[in-house]
């Protein structure tokens, strides 16, 4: 069992983006057909009762960064959260951050912030991401008990690093994926395994604390306050009959078309199998390359990797990532 930290005076922010753990149904048996984003996050605190037991003398710090449904994430959103985390992080009585978020894209949102967060501060200090497949209003909504688990895990001695927790699993930024479209334990992180488990309010690590992301990026995107300007990325998809269409239209616009959409910088082919591409797509991405374009090859299998093969080198491995977070990877490093 993890000991919490209980010296005074010190705080935990915790951030509100929406989703569906701020969401409300009409009906509390309805669990789909939902807003999201309409509980303001201290009124979701609020709703909590353990929750100043488990704080003690730590003082909750609330903000509003965004109310929405995650699935509309902007770039936007992404560079004030990296924003207010880093403001958070560095003041010193605070031990760390939990953000409320929706589960749709909430891991591209903890990859996003482990790579470009300080590794200073996150080696320090513990940034934890929850969320909820229930809406506020439901019968049995699971947001209450994840925004426990996750203020139990922020404030274990020694937390640190990015990551996830939903359904008292705890999840490293780097693998967690969404894999399921309604059970309450929807996340789960591959061959990596979770961090950690929340039992009754106690940690069970199994694994280390995450490691900051390599961070290159953080010094690129200092200035790029203009998230309009960030490099384009695509991502195709290899499937039963895939042509080169795709890569064709977005090369079309890339060679001045009329269309006013920003320059295609990179594409991420979301590969079959080990990375495998239907043979129309990959002419049309060594197009793409050989016209300056910059492309990853990940896979749509939720485990293993790309291993490498005489094929598979003609594009840059994804290490790993999925498709989605190879996608953010890519629009770093092309900042850099
Ligand atoms: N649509 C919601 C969102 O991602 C889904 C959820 O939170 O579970 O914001």
């Amino acid at each position: 069992m993890q000991e919490m930290i209980s010296r005074t005076p010190v705080k935990l922010a915790v951030l509100g983006t929406g989703g569906t753990i701020a969401g409300a149904a009409v009906d509390p048996l309805d669990n789909v057909g939902y807003a999201a984003a309409q509980v303001g996050v201290a009124q979701l605190l609020a709703s909590v009762p353990a929750l100043p037991r488990l704080l003690g003398a730590c003082e909750l710090v609330t903000e509003q960064v965004a109310q929405i449904d995650s699935k509309d994430m902007t770039w936007a959103v992404l560079y004030a959260l990296w924003q207010r985390v880093t403001h958070h992080l560095l003041q010193p009585d605070v031990l760390g951050v939990v953000i409320t978020h929706g589960t749709d894209t909430l891991a591209e949102t903890a990859y996003f912030l482990h790579c470009v967060v300080s590794p200073a501060l996150l080696s320090a200090k513990p940034v934890v991401l929850t969320c909820a497949m229930r809406p506020a209003s439901a019968l049995a909504p699971d947001g209450p008990q994840n925004v426990l688990d996750a203020v139990a895990v922020a404030l274990s001695t020694g937390a640190s690093g990015v990551m996830a927790v939903c359904a008292g699993t705890v999840h490293g930024a780097e693998h967690v994926q969404k894999v399921d479209t309604y059970r309450r334990d929807a996340f789960d992180s591959g061959d990596c395994g979770p961090l950690a488990y929340v039992e009754e309010g106690a940690l069970r690590q199994l694994k280390s604390w995450p490691e900051p992301g390599a961070n290159v990026i953080n010094l690129a995107i200092k200035n790029i306050a203009n998230t309009d300007d960030w490099p384009r990325v695509e991502i195709v998809m290899n499937h039963v009959g895939a042509s080169g269409a795709m890569v064709e239209a977005l090369l079309a616009q890339r060679a001045g078309g009329p269309s006013a959409a920003p320059l295609l910088r990179g594409l991420v082919v979301a590969g079959t199998g080990n990375g495998t591409i239907h043979a129309d797509l990959h002419a049309a991405l060594r197009r793409a390359q050989e016209a300056g374009v910059q492309v990853v090859r990940a896979s749509c299998c939720q485990r293993g990797r790309v291993l490498p093969s005489g094929d598979v080198d003609q594009f840059t491995d994804s290490q790993g990532l999925s498709a989605v977070k190879a996608r953010i990877a890519l629009m770093l490093r092309l900042m850099g």
